[in-house]
């Protein structure tokens, strides 16, 4: 039984054409079935109606359509939703749509946990668990567009759960799902892949055509600091990063999550607007959302604004993310750890921000 949402839109019509011609149907009713995929899902060949019961039945009997099962889901106050997905072998993954004026931006996950244990991440605390198939990764935007009302994204983050560029055999074939006219047809400068530095996957992504963009996770301006923060820059250092942002011709944005008296002085800003203008970078700064914060404590909202004026002095353009979702899990992991441990989702006063200039 082979699973058509593993594949990219092209390589699923071409099967399903072959297959059509094969079993003594015409091939454009195999071309039919394609939009039914991503581009306006339903969720099982029997709902295909614009197709012929004897076809839909044959293909129920030769491919498969995996769900992800929604297991809940919270609404905040402002518009954002958080979803918890169960896949077919009992693991969970989050995905977050944040609505915002005439956007909305799917924050999905790329793997089930993570391995790389950032300090200040609920993810990386819960550890690796395993990398996330295509289906599974695409499946959480198509889930969403099937529910009743639909939603739909127009913006795609990589900010979920996990490190897509340590699933680049999964991710680079989501991101032609995603751009594809024939998949959900979501503009290249539209999703936005963010990435700790995985040196591999950045140039396994600037090898793309398409002008998806990166959004880089720096949170730190020196190795010494950077390294007591993410042991990734143990394997690949602050400066490879940097030079790699630099060589990306497209635009890069830093991530940099504000960290009470840790990341948040006069010197780490002049540091960052330093690196920034290197690769002609726009940083965002990110409140820290206390979920998964062990033993960290946020910037207070004047210094971080304080933050930011004096990098823009600096001549680089920086925003100050607004939080969303504060009053659900609406933070990295947060869902599935309270759901899993409490064995019930509680309101909590984290939030989660995920919309990326
Ligand atoms: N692994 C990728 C993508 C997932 S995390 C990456 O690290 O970029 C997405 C973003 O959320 C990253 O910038 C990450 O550092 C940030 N993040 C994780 N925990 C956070 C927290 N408690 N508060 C604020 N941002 C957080």
């Amino acid at each position: 039984m082979l699973n058509l949402l593993d594949l990219a839109p092209a390589d699923a019509e071409k099967v399903l054409r072959e297959f059509a011609v094969a079993h003594g149907h015409q091939a454009y009713r195999g071309s039919q079935v394609v939009p039914h995929l991503w581009t306006r899902p339903v969720g099982s060949f029997a709902e295909m109606t614009d197709l012929p019961a004897a076809f839909r039945e044959l293909l129920a009997r030769h491919f498969v359509l995996p769900r992800l099962e929604l297991v809940t889901q919270q609404a905040s106050t402002d518009g954002t939703r958080k979803f918890l997905f169960r896949m077919a072998d009992g693991q969970a993954i989050e995905t977050v749509a944040i609505p915002d004026d005439d956007r909305m931006t799917f924050c999905i996950s790329s793997q089930a946990g993570c391995a790389l244990q950032c300090a200040f991440c609920a993810t990386g605390a819960m550890g690796f668990l395993r990398n996330l198939d295509v289906h599974e990764i695409a499946g959480q935007v198509r889930e969403l567009a099937l529910l009743d009302p639909p939603v739909k994204a127009t913006n795609i983050v990589f900010m979920g759960m996990g490190e897509p560029l340590m699933n680049w055999k999964a991710v680079e074939h989501v991101l032609t799902i995603l751009n594809d006219p024939k998949g959900f047809g979501i503009g290249a400068r539209h999703i936005t892949v963010s990435t700790v530095g995985w040196l591999p996957g950045i140039e396994a992504l600037a090898r793309r055509k398409e002008q998806f963009r990166l959004a880089l996770s720096i949170h730190a301006p020196t190795d010494a600091l950077r390294q007591t923060l993410m042991p990734v820059n143990t394997k690949f250092p602050l400066a490879d990063v940097i030079h790699a942002a630099a060589r990306f011709d497209r635009r890069v944005t830093f991530e940099y999550v504000m960290l009470g008296g840790v990341n948040d002085r006069n010197e780490h800003a002049d540091q960052l607007a330093q690196l920034a203008r290197e690769c002609k970078a726009f940083v965002n700064l990110i409140p820290l959302h206390p979920g998964g914060a062990m033993g960290f404590t946020p910037t207070p909202p004047e210094a971080i604004a304080k933050f930011a004026r004096r990098i823009r002095t600096l001549g680089v353009e920086v925003a100050i993310r607004k939080s969303r979702g504060m009053d659900i899990a609406a933070a990295c992991g947060q869902l599935r750890v309270e759901r899993l441990r409490r064995g019930a989702p509680a309101g909590t006063q984290h939030d989660r921000q995920v919309d990326v200039a």
